[in-house]
């Protein structure tokens, strides 16, 4: 009974979410019906489950945070996915933007450095029976050359600047949301590849923890 509760108190939340986030702006319904479907609570600790709903990043582990649901949605809905497409994501942390993806694309690649988040997310997303991606652990920065190349890439982690593979690694018409800036504070960016081009759209003010890897920060800079 305490469950079965628990169940529709976390799908009303979803929604009063959802409906936060469409007041917000975000006005993708598969990116909003994705984040009305997916528990949030299940990505979390359970002594933060009060806060799954909540619009703002949680500790998951390793000194990495949950993303901000709208800021997760306004990434998601930059990729404008139609689900047939290929995503490569860096930074899967928990494991629930990973969930997302594999709702809204065909296939998604994930990197995760850190082996204890990769195996956590992994057993999640098994659990909520998602099947159409995979969780690499290695450095990111350098992309995932054997899945490439990708119609999106959805960089969770800050940046100083965009990695070169990402860019060698988009198809035609593929888009990449990135943000960069320093350690602090970034701007999330919207990168659009046409043929050698690449067309670029600031989408706000952002604040992630930081891209580490061979094109990101050093594990100790400050
Ligand atoms: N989307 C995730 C956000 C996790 S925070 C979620 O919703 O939970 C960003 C993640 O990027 C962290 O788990 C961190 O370990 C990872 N990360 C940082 N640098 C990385 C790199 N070079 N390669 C892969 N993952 C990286």
């Amino acid at each position: 009974m305490a469950g079965e509760q628990e169940a529709q108190s976390a799908t009303l939340q979803r929604v009063r979410l959802t409906s936060s986030l469409r007041s917000r702006g975000i006005r993708d319904s598969r990116t909003l019906n994705a984040i009305g479907e997916v528990p949030r609570e299940l990505f979390i600790d359970e002594s933060l489950s009060r806060e799954a709903y909540c619009d703002g990043p949680l500790p998951i582990g390793e000194g990495q945070t949950i993303s901000q649901p709208y800021v997760v949605a306004l990434m998601l809905e930059a990729l404008a996915l139609s689900g047939k497409e290929c995503v490569l994501e860096i930074g899967a942390g928990s494991g629930y933007q990973t969930a997302l993806l594999c709702a809204l694309a065909r296939r998604v690649e994930s990197i995760e450095r850190h082996e204890s988040l990769a195996q956590e997310a992994d057993r999640r997303l098994r659990a909520l029976g998602c099947r159409n991606y995979t969780i690499h652990v290695a450095d990111g920065t350098q992309g995932w050359p054997d899945g490439a190349p990708y119609d999106g890439i959805i960089v969770s982690a800050a940046a100083p600047s965009t990695p070169k593979p990402y860019l060698a690694q988009l198809t035609s018409g593929g888009r990449c949301v990135i943000p960069v800036g320093d350690r602090e504070r970034q701007t999330l960016l919207l990168l659009v590849k046409h043929g050698r081009k690449i067309h670029e759209r600031d989408l706000g003010a952002v604040r992630f923890v930081p891209l580490v890897g061979a094109h990101g920060w050093s594990e100790n800079e400050g």
